[in-house]
């Protein structure tokens, strides 16, 4: 019998390599991971998990809630990651989706779980951030060793629920294939090794934090500082042990307010890697001025795992995603008759590889929808590939803006705004208006102390852009509403101004 994903990772290091750091004295070898994944494995198989089983869990991080995420791929239930900033009744509609047979919680969540899943006919027990809870107590006395269930390429590993940054979230089936082919993939491009330690400040409920980082690291043997959340002071201070870093670009942004970030403290690091969100070129370039380091960045989706990512020895250009990763297809087509459009035009991104998902969970139309007759998944992101084949995102589908029947692209608008002095960074917007159907609007965070008013901007913008891009107002914010996952929420600001013009 064989476990497609888990039978992987198990081949990839020996059982006294170091796996997780929690700090200098507790360390958990791969050994110590996989016997503790083998017991919670036995604790969940005498639950009555059986293959297929979708198993939700909202927890702290923890070393112990990854070792969870690997006793599921062993028992071939199906992992379902859940944010932890979800609330009850949120929580409600994912167990109501997801229909899981197990739901686990931190032990002061149980009770009010407990009256959302048990309609559902789900069983509910606990994790807590050190790992004390009902889940462990279980598994204590069961035998770490535990025959794994066989499972194939084409068998559901986990249901990961997108960001819900356009919408409602969507929970994307995701294969054993799908998250083998694409660690794989990324490992070698990156050329992740045994010797490398990362530093893991990612929240473990999403594809970054939980595909990226962890399969990645177990696929190469390597290790990882596990840290429960990002702390600029904590990171930099470990970075003369480790070997890499992985982050969203609000963990670079402020790094680069860390006056203790300088070569010196990046001397042993081989590689910084952005993703989740687009990295400014602004941020790019001080990067590199203060470290030395062109932080690689990679483009990916809950869908998808990740399509493409700029070159480990080639030029990592800012403002760029890169090429596409082995073994993956990006076309760009014209969003309104679908075909392919030639080198520097800009459409909708099309992808199609074995990192691409099987579809949505229970949502056969949209999965139906989102793919072409032909194949290819329909990413929702607008962009282009250069003629060096580097590819350009320039925002989502949905945040297109038409005004007057003209195309405006956000980020075209922002990147000029960006570049005025006392800008911090802006939000485009298309917001409802009686003239031109949607208006064009900049949301503007300026840096303290900076003097800028509306018509300042709108002057400076007046010589760089064509009059139908330039925005019809200017509004200036603290800071701009973010997820999680560090990605501007347009949905709320068009939602907060929708009455501007009117
Ligand atoms: P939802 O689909 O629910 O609206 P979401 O798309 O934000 O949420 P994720 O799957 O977490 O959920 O995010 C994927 C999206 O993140 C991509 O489609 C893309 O828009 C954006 N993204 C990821 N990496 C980058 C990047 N390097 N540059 C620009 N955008 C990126
Ligand atoms: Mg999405």
């Amino acid at each position: 019998m064989s476990n497609h994903l888990f039978d992987a990772m198990r081949a990839a290091a020996p059982g006294d390599a170091a796996f997780i750091r929690i700090d200098d004295t507790r360390i958990w070898t791969y050994g110590d991971a996989f016997a503790l994944s083998g017991r919670i494995a036995s604790a969940m198989d005498a639950l009555g998990i059986r293959p297929g089983d979708r198993v939700a869990v909202q927890v702290e991080k923890s070393a112990e809630a990854l070792i969870l995420y690997l006793a599921c791929l062993r028992t071939g239930a199906v992992y379902l990651p859940l944010n932890t900033a979800y609330t009850l009744a949120e929580l409600d509609y994912f167990i109501g989706d997801a229909e899981p047979r197990l739901v686990i919680v931190a032990p002061a969540a149980r009770e009010g779980v407990e009256t959302i899943a048990k309609p559902h006919g789900a069983i509910v027990e606990t994790l807590d951030a050190d790992g004390s809870g009902s889940l462990l107590d279980l598994a204590r006395d069961e035998p770490a060793d535990f025959v794994d269930a066989s499972r194939s390429a084409d068998d559901l590993a986990a249901i990961l629920y997108t960001s819900g940054t356009t919408g409602r979230s969507k929970g994307a089936m995701l294969t054993h294939g799908n998250l083998l082919s694409n660690a794989l993939t990324l490992r070698d491009y990156w050329r992740v090794t045994s010797g490398d330690r990362l530093i893991h400040a990612l929240p473990i409920f999403h594809t970054h934090g939980l595909f990226v980082a962890t399969n990645v690291t177990l696929l190469a043997g390597a290790s990882m500082f596990l840290l429960s959340k990002f702390d600029a002071d904590e990171v930099v201070s470990l970075m003369p042990e480790a070997t890499m870093l992985m982050g969203v670009p609000t963990f670079y942004v402020r790094l680069l307010q860390s006056p203790r970030l300088d070569k010196q403290a990046v001397a042993n690091i081989r590689l910084f890697i952005s993703g989740s969100a687009p990295l400014l070129a602004e941020t790019h370039t001080e990067f590199h001025a203060r470290t030395g380091h062109a932080i690689l960045e990679r483009y990916g989706m809950t869908e998808t795992n990740m399509n493409t990512s700029n070159p480990y020895d080639g030029k990592r250009i800012a403002g760029t995603v890169g090429f596409p990763l082995p073994g993956v297809t990006v076309r760009v087509t014209d969003p309104a008759t679908g075909l392919e459009l030639p080198p520097e035009e800009t459409g909708m991104i099309e992808i199609k590889g074995p990192n691409v998902f099987k579809g949505y969970w229970r949502m056969p139309e949209k999965t139906a929808a989102e793919f072409t007759a032909d194949g290819f998944f329909i990413s929702g992101d607008l962009g282009k590939i250069d003629r060096d084949g580097y590819v350009h995102i320039v925002g989502r589908g949905k945040d297109l803006v038409i005004s007057g029947g003209y195309n405006i692209y956000p980020k075209e608008v922002e990147g000029e705004i960006d570049q005025i002095e006392g800008v911090v960074e802006s939000a485009v917007i298309g917001v409802p208006h009686p003239d031109f159907g949607e208006g064009v609007t900049a949301v503007v965070v300026c840096k303290p102390g900076a003097v800028l008013d509306e018509k300042t901007i709108v002057s400076a913008l007046q010589q760089r852009l064509a009059r139908y891009k330039q925005p019809k107002r200017i509004i200036f914010a603290e800071d701009l509403p973010r997820n999680t996952m560090g990605k501007v929420q347009k949905n709320i600001l068009r939602q907060q101004y929708a009455d501007l013009y009117t």
